[in-house]
């Protein structure tokens, strides 16, 4: 785990020009979209980011982004499942639609605005593609259906605020 939380705007054509390496974390609670698909947004996320320009001079960021021990829902019981995920990051910095049409099969377009790139949002938005499509526990068994007994005994009557006005003449 990296020492150094990441600053959250960085300028990603200095740091491309100059093929910088960055490393850092970015606390999971700050991932607004990722925590969405979580049961817990404590913890840490590793960063660790190759900034370069390619063959065709296009700024590029490569490297790794990767929690251990996220606590996702289990898609049998729907307790929590801790799970490691990893993202590999192979992205290509664009300023436009038509830019990101041209790219290489290879590359993920991220659109820049503002000159400066997010690195939460950039995080984020790996951390989401990465979650692994279906996560359970080995030995579980399936939860009980949504509407079973428990939750229908838990309903107010809505009848029962109607019967006393009617009552009261
Ligand atoms: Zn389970």
């Amino acid at each position: 785990m990296f020492e150094t939380e990441l600053p959250r705007f960085l300028d990603p054509r200095k740091l491309c020009d100059g093929q910088q390496t960055i490393t850092g974390y970015v606390e999971l609670s700050m991932l607004t979209g990722f925590c969405s698909y979580l049961q817990s947004d404590q913890g840490k996320v590793s960063v660790e980011l190759h900034f370069a320009r390619d063959n065709a001079h296009r700024p590029i960021i490569t490297g790794h982004t990767s929690v251990k021990n996220v606590q996702i829902s289990c898609q049998r019981c729907l307790d929590a499942i801790g799970i490691d995920i990893i993202g590999d990051m192979n992205v290509a910095i664009v300023l436009n639609e038509e830019q990101a049409d041209k790219l290489p099969a290879e590359y993920d377009p991220w659109l820049l605005e503002d000159k400066k790139l997010d690195m939460r949002e950039l995080v984020d938005h790996e951390m989401i593609l990465n979650i692994p499509i279906v996560a359970y526990h080995s030995d579980c068994e399936v939860a009980v259906e949504y509407g079973s007994k428990e939750t229908v005994q838990e309903k107010p009557n809505p009848f029962k605020g109607l019967e006393a006005l009617l009552q009261k003449d």
